[in-house]
Order: structure tokens, then C-alpha cells, then sequence
């Protein structure tokens, strides 16, 4: 199947025209197949005024219904095992994965035969565009339990690549791992692949010269897409860095970042992407930024119409000099995690990009958000390099503090420097904000 550099080059190459011929069929399917077999999606588009055939175009989906992890937790489990959103009947699911419940109560995702097979179809074509081969060894580890991006593996083993299923292995097992097996692909988290290459480096394993990774896929944090985070760890490891970008909603990875790293392309065949305004939920244009929606186009057992992801970021729909035609999506942060200072939107994805570009500073950072009279700041805490003996601390703080007004727009309160080490380092997911505020500024 696979054609030079394209693992479905038909598909991917798609032209744009084309690609939205497909994806106005494929919607008026995923429509009346929702408004036919859920209930709740019967009942909200009733609700809305909105019937199946009044999709004639792409922006008539405007006319129908959000939906978001609200809408999921109050439908699941309700009527059936599966809930209200579900399409299909439990005999026809082979497959659920479950959030992680970092934001409440955990959702389900249900999955057919042929919502799986297809989804790690668009696995194998994200490790292809990613330069993954036959040849390859690749260790997958992520979390397998229960986790969405467990099974991706599998894409990676449809490939053909020699998989070796990681999974949450103690750090000292997957350096065994990386020693004796010599794989040249790797997939975790930006912040575990910077202590592993770290851990490595400390027990007498030089990333670069002793290991034979040589491509890294990175999801479930901003890092990958921070330029200076991704150049960071592929310093550390001599290997290209990947962004990959997932829900537990839809299916393990969406998105991925081809060769160019202009962005990450999303299966537009598979999802419609809109991009709208986090207030009012008015439609934006590509290349506005607002709150990514998506609409499933293919998935059976769980359609999801209009869902709001809560990823703040934008669509470039234009070509990709990879020869893609896929839109290519910008995720600047979370909307959760976004918070306001003096009328500007602070991403912490920001301030990582200055910390991680800075010399004498290892790149660990923690972010305090609070209030004092009534107004929202934030500060800082940076780690200086132990090695960085030509400033004082005072030096450190005001070059940071610098650094951050210019890029975030507004300067935090404060910018304390400890001494390397002192910040907490994370194997997986990192917490790196610490939020005070009585949540009076929520949008
Ligand atoms: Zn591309």
C-alpha cells in the first residue's frame, strides 16, 4: 500500500477539492447515522432545529449542536452500558478506552471492528510520515491500561516495524531496553523522554553515542510543539522529535507531525475540523485562532458531532511542502490551562518556550498562578545550571524575567531561581502550574 513516502498516498495527497467532496459525503453519512441510532443526538438536534438533510454543505454543520466531556459524562452509562451518545448496539464494541479523569469523572470511548482496524490504519500512516519503516524496532511505551494510546502500537506493527511493547516500564528496565535491543524508535511523553535521556546520561549511557534511537514521537503535552522543548530533546537523544496529538475521544493519535514540522496534519478523512470563537462559539475562518471543534466522519460506535475539544489553536488548510494536503493543526494550550494577566491570554506553553530556549537554566520550570488585589499574576521558578557560575542569581532572574515580557506579552510577578535539581523532575505527564486563584476568571 505503502508509495515512497506517502503510506496512503492517494489519501494523503488528496486535492483539497477533492478532500471536501469526501468529507461533505462522509458528513451527511455520520449525521443521519447519529440523528438514526443515538438517542441523545436525536433528541439535540430535534431540540435545534436540525435535520440530517439540511447538511447540502460543509459550513451547514453550523447549524447543529455542540457537544463537550459535559455532554459525555452526563450521557454515558445512561439507557444502556454505553449511553446515550452511542450509536450502535454493545454487541457490535470490541473495544473502550477510558480518559484519564485528569479533568473529573473518566469518559468511555467505544469503539466497532471497524472504528479500530481504521483507526490504526491512521496510526501506520502517522509512523510512516514520520519515516518509520520495515526495519525499524520500536518500542511503544505508553500506558497500556486502559489509555487510547496503548493499542497504537498495533499501527506500528501493521507497518511491519518489530514492535516491543514497553508499556509504563521502571525507567531502568526501558534503559535496558534501549541498551540491549538497540530500537531506533521511541514513544512517550516530551518530559519522560527528557528524564530518560537525562537518567541514561547519569548512569554512564551516552543517548547519542550508546543508543541507536533516531526518531522520537512525543504526545500528551504541549512539548513537541514547542520548538525550543523538541530541539531540546533531540540535543539529548542525536533523533529527530515528532509531535503526535491524540484524544481519548476520537482515537489515539489525530494528528502528527510530517518532516517539515510546520504543525501537525489531522486525518481530515477522517475528522472535520472547525476552529471557533471560545466565547461565543461563533465560527472562525482557517488560520484564526479559537477552540478547536471536531466531527467525526467515519466512526461508528461513537460518532461525535461538533465536539468541543478545549485545545485553543488554529487550522492551516493550505498544501504542506511534504506534498500533504491534509490541514495542518496549531495547538497552542489548553483552555483549562490558559489564564489571563492584564487583559492578555498567558499559555503555559510560552512560558516553556523561553525557558527551554535559555542558556545557563536547565529548562525545569513550575508556574504559581494567584491573586493579590483582585488581579491575576504569576510567577515563575527556573533552575540554574549548577555549571553557570558567570551570573548571580538576581542576574538569572532579570535575564528570564526579560525574556518572558517579550515573548508571553506580560511580565510575571516574580522569577525565582533554585539550584539545579530542586524542581521535582516527572516521569510522565508533568504538573508544572500551580493555579491559586478562586476561578473567578474562568471564560
Ligand atoms: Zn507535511
Amino acid at each position: 500500500m505503502a508509495d515512497g513516502k506517502y503510506w496512503n498516498k492517494e489519501i494523503e495527497t488528496m486535492p483539497r477539492e477533492e478532500l471536501e467532496a469526501y468529507q461533505l459525503e462522509r458528513l451527511k453519512e455520520e449525521i443521519r447515522f447519529a440523528y438514526g441510532n443515538s438517542p441523545y443526538y436525536r433528541r439535540a438536534f430535534d431540540a435545534a432545529g436540525a435535520k440530517p438533510e439540511d447538511i447540502k454543505t460543509l459550513a451547514d454543520l453550523g447549524r447543529f449542536p455542540f457537544i463537550d466531556k459535559k455532554t459525555q459524562r452526563e450521557t454515558q452509562g445512561v439507557g444502556t452500558f454505553l449511553g446515550e451518545l452511542c450509536a450502535v448496539p454493545e454487541d457490535d464494541v470490541v473495544f473502550i478506552s477510558t480518559s484519564s479523569g485528569s479533568t473529573g469523572v473518566p469518559t468511555m470511548s467505544p469503539f466497532t471492528k471497524q472504528d479500530f482496524d481504521e483507526w490504526q490504519d491512521v496510526e501506520s500512516r502517522w509512523f510512516y510520515q514520520a519515516g518509520m519503516r520495515k526495519n525499524d524496532r520500536y518500542v511503544h511505551a505508553l500506558n497500556f491500561s486502559l489509555y487510547v494510546g496503548g493499542p497504537d502500537v498495533i499501527g506500528a506493527q501493521n507497518l511491519g516495524a518489530l514492535c516491543i511493547w514497553g508499556g509504563t516500564l521502571p525507567s531502568e528496565r526501558l534503559i535496558f531496553v534501549l541498551k540491549t535491543y538497540q530500537p531506533t524508535c521511541i514513544w512517550t511523553s516530551p518530559s519522560y523522554a527528557w528524564y530518560l535521556g537525562e537518567t541514561c546520561k547519569k548512569s554512564g549511557i551516552d543517548p547519542v553515542k550508546d543508543l541507536s534511537i533516531r526518531s522520537i514521537f512525543v504526545a500528551g503535552e504541549m512539548g513537541g510543539s514547542i520548538e525550543s522543548t523538541r530541539k531540546a530533546i533531540e540535543e539529548l537523544w542525536g533523533a529527530s522529535v515528532y509531535d503526535f496529538y491524540g484524544l481519548s475521544d476520537i482515537f489515539g493519535a489525530c494528528a502528527a507531525m510530517c518532516e517539515e514540522k510546520d504543525g501537525l496534519h489531522i486525518a481530515e478523512d477522517h475528522i472535520y475540523v472547525e476552529t471557533v470563537d471560545i466565547k461565543t462559539g461563533e465560527l472562525l475562518k482557517p488560520g484564526e485562532t479559537g477552540e478547536l471543534v471536531y466531527t467525526t466522519l467515519r466512526k461508528r460506535a461513537r460518532p461525535m458531532i461538533r465536539f468541543r475539544t478545549g485545545d485553543i489553536g488554529f487550522i492551516d488548510k493550505t498544501k504542506c511542502r511534504c506534498g500533504r494536503t491534509h490541514g495542518r493543526i496549531h495547538v497552542i494550550g489548553r483552555k483549562d490551562d490558559m489564564f489571563i494577566v492584564s487583559a492578555v491570554n498567558v499559555f503555559p506553553s510560552d512560558i516553556e518556550a523561553v525557558v527551554r530556549g535559555l542558556k545557563g537554566i536547565t529548562g525545569e520550570y513550575m508556574i504559581r498562578v494567584y491573586e493579590k488585589d483582585y488581579t491575576c499574576r504569576y510567577e515563575v521558578t527556573v533552575e540554574r545550571e549548577s555549571s553557570n557560575s558567570e551570573e548571580t542569581d538576581e542576574q538569572v532572574s532579570v535575564r528570564v524575567l526579560n525574556a518572558l515580557r517579550a515573548r508571553v506579552g506580560v511580565k510575571p510577578a516574580k522569577v525565582i531561581v533554585s539550584p539545579e535539581g530542586s524542581i521535582e523532575r516527572s516521569t510522565h505527564k508533568a504538573k508544572r502550574i500551580v493555579d491559586e486563584r478562586n476561578l473567578t476568571y474562568q471564560i
